[in-house]
């Protein structure tokens, strides 16, 4: 059961929480509800972290207020049950809400969610009944029911495809488990050579939920070429965001002829070039291709995006993403398709270092109170033949 406090009220609730951090942010002065369990398990979740503190950016909040930051109005955050923080570590540094939300898991709490792009804020509180796992940059369900599970990095199940895969049902796609697509942007060092289908699966990909990555398929015969091809992709994928890396795909025989050596430089001419356009750049490869054409340098520096067709790789070097078949059967797509899995967390590492398009916005530096305000007017300006009407429209 939550207290009564008044708005004034200043009160040290335990070692690091004052009921001032709580009041409502509505700009009236009204008093302020807090859960005395909601605060021991703050302090048990502060101890747990070994936080240097823990900033609430919204703790109660009445109905109209809850309602103004996208809230339903009868939520935990009205009762007193709830509080929006952020937790530093001895760094000074936010500490992932990932990490967070798998210790207030450990600690009781009984909704829990992660709430920004960025995993820097974390909802979390002490409802009477029932239990919300949430992750809101997913929707507003519960999204496991253990986040050890749902953030320990999990394989991801994945697809490749290209115009051979014709047209594809990308909601059938995400509906039958797919949870990743790298996309074939093209091939050669023309720009007529784009991929027929990827603007459209792009697009597909997107509105489904997918994230995405790409790949460019090599000719090149030395880096020169190689280039030239790097040249070509980055004008295909301009404008465009990838959660997953985006790939060098060299596999034409008449390219391994040349040798290990000059099949290396061809590598690294193509990587450099896009690694340095803000890229999170790799290489594909087959098993036999890594081990015997590609330098260590390249395997040491950039993901590698293996090919084994096989139930279990032998292949010992490291790899991102394994491709393990081409006969793969998904719903949405008709015939075979390539099957990817997926070993890291690339959508976090991209945007977290604002690769991939998406610039430095993607990791923002923490502001204080990141709840959505929703606008209610809009100016408009109208032109209707020659005359030019100017005012203001209000939502209903
Ligand atoms: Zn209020
Ligand atoms: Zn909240």
């Amino acid at each position: 059961m939550s207290k009564t406090y008044e708005y004034s009220d200043n009160t040290q609730l335990s070692p690091h929480f004052n009921i001032s951090e709580f009041r409502c942010k509505c700009g009236k002065e009204h008093e302020t509800l807090n859960s005395p369990e909601l605060i021991e398990k703050l302090e048990k979740l502060f101890t747990a972290l070994n936080c240097s503190k823990i900033i609430v950016t919204s703790g109660y909040r009445c109905e109209h207020h809850d309602k103004n930051v996208g809230g339903s109005g009868t939520g935990q955050h009205t009762l007193g049950n709830a509080a929006d923080i952020c937790c530093y570590g001895q760094d000074g540094q936010p500490i992932s809400s990932k990490v967070v939300c798998c210790k207030a898991q450990d600690i009781g709490f009984r909704g829990i969610a992660n709430i920004t792009a960025a995993y820097i804020y974390t909802h979390v509180d002490v409802r009477p009944n029932g239990k919300w796992y949430g992750d809101e940059v997913h929707g507003n369900n519960t999204v496991t029911d253990d986040f050890y599970k749902y953030f320990g990095g999990e394989d991801m199940k994945g697809i490749d495809v290209s115009v051979h895969n014709g047209n594809i049902d990308w909601n059938k796609v995400k509906a039958d488990g797919i949870e990743f697509a790298i996309l074939r942007a093209g091939f050669g060092r023309l720009e007529k050579q784009k991929d027929e289908k990827f603007e459209q699966n792009y697009a597909g990909a997107k509105a489904a939920g997918i994230p995405v990555g790409a790949y460019w398929y090599s000719y090149a015969m030395d880096e020169d070429e190689a280039r030239l091809e790097a040249d070509v992709f980055l004008k295909v994928i301009k404008g465009k965001q990838f959660e997953m890396p985006v790939y060098f795909d060299l596999e034409e025989k008449k390219q391994f002829d040349l040798g290990k050596e000059k099949v290396s430089v061809i590598m690294r001419a193509f990587l450099e070039k896009v690694e340095k356009a803000g890229y999170f750049v790799g290489l594909y490869g087959s098993a036999s291709s890594l081990t015997t054409h590609t330098a260590d340098d390249i395997k040491s520096h950039y993901t590698i995006w293996l090919a084994h067709w096989v139930d279990k790789t032998n292949y010992s070097g490291a790899y991102g993403i394994w491709q393990n078949s081409e006969k793969g059967k998904v719903d949405g797509i008709s015939g075979n398709v390539d099957l990817d899995i997926c070993y890291k967390d690339f959508p976090t590492i991209i945007k977290g270092k604002g690769l991939n398009g998406w610039g430095k916005a993607a990791n923002p530096t923490p502001v204080l109170d990141p709840e959505p305000t929703t606008d209610t007017t809009a100016a408009v300006t109208v032109t209707i033949g020659k005359d030019t009407y100017r005012g203001t429209l209000t939502k209903v």
